[in-house]
């Protein structure tokens, strides 16, 4: 049977946990040759090595988002051993909550160099690659609904994210009117339980039992928060994600895809 990617060239970045590695591993399973990169290398290789031992094709490599230099390294590292990059997935992100009066500088000028930089130069160097490849492509940078509303105490994520959604719209123009069939596209996840919000509600502090936490503070909250009345897991972001890689979404660009269980549509 043939996969809804097969044989495309895609690469995920924070693909080590969460969204970023489910993304890998349903891009994987629908036929693509995927390449994860993160900065825990651990995790990453054992994400790589198990999409491979359930017969799919994946790579990793070390990267960290926010360094021009190793964004050189890796889409070489895609031209040299694939020769075209169809697919990119700017997923890596972090989240760091608190009230603005008790944010630094630093924590600010870092969450925007990883969710913001880190979208812009992972642009910037793999188009060049995938205009190359002369079959067009899909970009997908991950937003967030904080990057469709504000959020208390989550102002400087909230500030990357909506930098996100506009940044995504305007390349999406860029490349339609350059005519390199290159779409560009933002998704905006809700509640989905992975470890980025232990640094959001504070669950992964010292000493404490983060998973179990975790699970029950985002039960809570989903339930409260999302008309559907329950948070969301990697899967269906990966979900949304392979759709706006396939050519199935081939007159999609500039469109924010919201998966969110309704909690934004209130
Ligand atoms: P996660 O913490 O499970 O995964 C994030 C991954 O990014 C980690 O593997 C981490 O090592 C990697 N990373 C962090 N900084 C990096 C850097 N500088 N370079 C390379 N990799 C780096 O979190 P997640 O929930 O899977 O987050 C994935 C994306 O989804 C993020 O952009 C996040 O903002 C977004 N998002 C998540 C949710 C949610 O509810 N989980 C909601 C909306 C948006």
């Amino acid at each position: 049977m043939v996969g809804r990617v097969d044989g495309k060239v895609a690469l995920v970045t924070g693909a080590a946990s969460g969204i970023g590695r489910a993304c890998a591993e349903r891009l994987a399973a629908e036929g693509a040759k995927v390449v994860l990169t993160d900065l825990t290398d651990e995790a990453g290789a054992a994400a790589a090595a198990d999409i491979v031992q359930r017969g799919g094709q994946a790579s990793y490599l070390h990267q960290d988002v926010t360094d021009e230099g190793e964004w050189v390294q890796v889409i070489a590292s895609v031209r040299e051993t694939h020769g075209r990059l169809d697919i990119l997935v700017n997923n890596a992100g972090i989240g760091l909550g608190g009230s603005v009066l008790d944010m630094s500088l630093a924590d600010f000028r870092k969450q925007m160099a990883v969710n913001v930089e880190g979208v812009f130069l992972g642009v910037k160097h793999a188009l060049p690659l995938m205009r190359q490849s002369g079959d067009g492509g899909s970009i997908i940078n991950m937003s967030s609904v904080a990057g469709l509303k504000g959020a208390a105490s989550l102002a400087g994520y909230c500030a990357s994210k909506g930098a996100v959604r506009l940044f995504t719209k305007s390349v999406a123009l860029e490349c339609a009117a350059a005519g390199d069939k290159v779409r560009v596209n933002s998704v905006h996840p809700g509640i989905i339980e992975t470890p980025i919000w232990d640094t959001i509600i504070g669950t992964g502090g010292p000493g404490s039992n983060a998973g179990p936490q975790r699970a029950a503070s985002l039960d809570a909250m989903a339930s409260v928060a999302t008309p559907l009345g329950f948070k969301g897991d990697p899967a269906d972001i990966a979900d949304g994600v392979l759709w706006l890689a396939s050519s199935e979404s081939r007159y999609v660009t500039g469109a924010e895809l919201v998966i969110d269980g309704g909690l934004s549509v209130r």
